[in-house]
């Protein structure tokens, strides 16, 4: 309830930012040298429930090239582990993945968008569409439309500045916190560089395959 003269807090981190920032973040795990993508999953009651990047099998990690081009065996494609199967996979035990909506970095290819629609995701929102040509993409788009789950895609532009501010410590902790450790800075530092470096790489105009 809202007092008269109180101040009403309006400068919240809404709960779809907050949701592709833990994504674009995920992304950053990845050990992938040219292609980090995230994914986080979030259930009917705005509750993540997963979260994922694009990795090698468990146990695999370093022990399967990254390469993009060469014999099919020597190259990533056949090997990875997509971030949307790990946020699905990666799903708490007492989860329940039906209804829940994927934010990914990077629109699902053709075999994420068979395992979201099995998985019975119901929605999917997506910050970049740089492989928007490609026949996996186009496929996985038909396969959803007739599946009837909607993608959409995050509102980058107008949200990305907010979620950078939304992450600075407020003045009144720093003003409280004489002693505010330098660690804790050093960390806001790096989150916000990191945020603002890698939501900026995921941008169309700034692709690079
Ligand atoms: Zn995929």
């Amino acid at each position: 309830m809202h007092h008269p003269g109180e101040t009403k807090k309006t400068d919240f981190l809404v709960d779809t930012d907050y949701f592709m920032a833990v994504a674009v973040l995920s992304a950053q795990r990845s050990k992938d040298p040219n292609t980090q993508v995230g994914a986080c999953l979030v259930n009917q009651d705005n509750k993540i429930v997963g979260t994922g990047h694009n990795c090698m099998p468990n146990d695999c990690e370093g022990k399967l090239p990254w390469n993009r081009e060469g014999a099919k065996l020597d190259t990533k494609y056949i090997y990875v582990c997509h971030a949307e199967l790990n946020a699905i996979v990666n799903a708490s035990a007492n989860a329940d993945v039906k209804g829940c909506t994927m934010y990914v970095t990077l629109f699902p290819c053709n075999e994420c968008a068979k395992l979201i629609i099995q998985a019975g995701l119901k929605e999917v929102v997506y910050l970049c569409d740089k492989y928007h040509a490609r026949p996996e993409t186009i496929a996985s788009k038909k396969m959803l439309d007739r599946a009837g789950i909607p993608y959409s895609g995050w509102e980058v532009l107008s949200n990305i500045v907010f979620i950078l501010d939304s992450i600075r410590l407020s003045d009144t902790t720093l003003r409280e916190s004489s002693s505010i450790p330098t660690t804790l800075l050093a960390l806001r530092i790096s989150l916000l560089s990191l945020l603002a470096s890698a939501t900026l790489s995921l941008l169309p105009q700034h692709a690079t395959a």
